[in-house]
């Protein structure tokens, strides 16, 4: 794939494309390691001496390193390459009630996870974070940190480097990232929750699509975009909020301050929301409220068709919107896809203008997994991406590498 854009004459004369080079290998031995330099050049399709330079420094870096050696029939045995699991990352999910910190290491491999109770404000969740990184980091004196990747459940404006929409989290706009890189002295990424779940499907996941949705379904509703090949973003990094467009401008009043907003039919809230209608009673958690329905609960599975159809309105906007060849649903109520799916399937399958309905499934990763894994991926884009200073030059006049457009080589 990437002979269609870049071709071995631009290695040689322009740094981007060495960039490109670098991030095209270093995927290469991330999905396929451990791997021969033979086998990088042939799938690749870059020269060895090109290969072998890069692998060189990647050695040099710590990045990559030796690892078994591979057999050939006729005697030569070649040295395999492999990332170096011992260079590790921070992964932190922020949610309203319960936030998780984990080390990962660079395989996407979860080696400590701790949950607490999101403090209520972000002076002290700066605090209360350092101390629970610092923690872990201590108890693994044998890695070696890259950085601290943060799913948030808002959006990151990375002009202003601040958390500037996060209605269910109810904190004012805030930065988090500066005194956390301060308290740790390490670089701090932040990333919108659905953001950071397509990142997840795109690095770790089944994603092969180029066109690819995430709607992550949870206080609120959220929807990550990628498309052709690239995360969008936005003026403010608030693209893809659909669930908050109106749907019912006499319908309840949304944490975002308008009515009938998407969200508002489709969370988890309005499932309770719906139970505690028709049962009358406090309701339990949403958690509660999946076990109920596994269990044959009629008003149960009653408010859960309902939160399914309420998904299934807004799916419209986003065929309509963004074309999709796959949308993944992220969520703790995809325990019930066997009875949700097909409603959501059936939305989005009445939805289409044109041409076959784009695939709808669950994330492969629990909703927590994937949006650390999701944070896992922002650290290590920084090495396995083009540099993000370059890439803003690039933006405009060349396509961004991605890693979906790596992986179908
Ligand atoms: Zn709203």
């Amino acid at each position: 794939m990437r002979r269609t854009h870049f071709s071995d004459a631009q290695v040689a004369t322009s740094e981007t494309a060495r960039g490109i080079n670098r991030s095209i290998v270093l995927n290469l031995i991330r999905r396929r390691q451990p791997i021969s330099r033979a086998d990088l050049a042939r799938a690749s399709g870059l020269q060895r001496s090109t290969v072998s330079l890069i692998t060189e420094q990647l050695i040099s870096e710590g990045l990559v390193i030796y690892g078994s050696t591979g057999s050939l029939p006729r005697g030569r045995r070649p040295t395999l390459l492999q990332l170096n699991a011992r260079r590790a990352m921070v992964a932190v999910d922020l949610r309203p009630s319960i936030s998780t910190i984990a080390i990962s290491d660079v395989n996407g491999r979860f080696l400590a996870q701790q949950s607490i109770r999101t403090p209520s404000d972000p002076n002290t969740a700066a605090r209360v974070f350092s101390e629970k990184t610092r923690q872990l980091i201590d108890g693994h004196p044998d890695l070696v940190f890259e950085g601290i990747g943060i799913s948030v459940p808002g959006r990151f404006d990375a002009q202003r480097q601040r958390v500037v929409f996060a209605p269910n989290l109810k904190w004012p706009e805030f930065d988090l990232k500066a005194p956390l890189q301060q308290a740790t002295g390490l670089p701090v990424d932040m990333e919108n929750a659905a953001n950071a779940c397509v990142l997840a499907e795109v690095w770790f996941g089944d994603a092969k699509a180029r066109n690819l949705v995430v709607v992550t379904v949870s206080e609120g509703v959220g929807i990550g975009i990628f498309s052709d090949g690239r995360l969008l973003r936005g003026a403010n990094a608030m693209a893809g909020e659909f669930g908050h467009v109106s749907l019912d401008e006499k319908g309840l009043e949304c944490g975002c301050g308008g009515r009938g907003c998407w969200e508002v039919y489709a969370s988890n809230c309005a499932a309770l929301r719906y139970y505690r209608a028709s049962a009358g009673s406090d309701g339990p958690s949403f958690s509660d409220l999946l076990s109920l329905a596994e269990g044959g609960d009629r008003q149960a599975l009653k408010a859960l068709d309902q939160m399914a159809r309420g998904i299934g309105r807004g799916m419209r906007m986003i065929i309509a919107g963004l074309s999709p060849e796959e949308i993944v649903m992220v969520g703790e109520f995809t325990r019930l896809w066997n009875r949700m799916g097909p409603v959501i399937e059936k939305a989005v399958a009445e939805s289409v203008l044109i041409g076959d309905a784009p695939r709808v499934r669950p994330a492969a990763a629990e909703p927590s997994v994937a949006r650390l894994r999701g944070t896992v991926a922002m650290v290590l884009q920084k090495h396995f991406g083009p540099e993000p200073r370059a890439e803003r030059r690039q933006r405009s006049s060349r396509p961004r590498l991605e890693a979906s457009v790596v992986r179908h080589n």
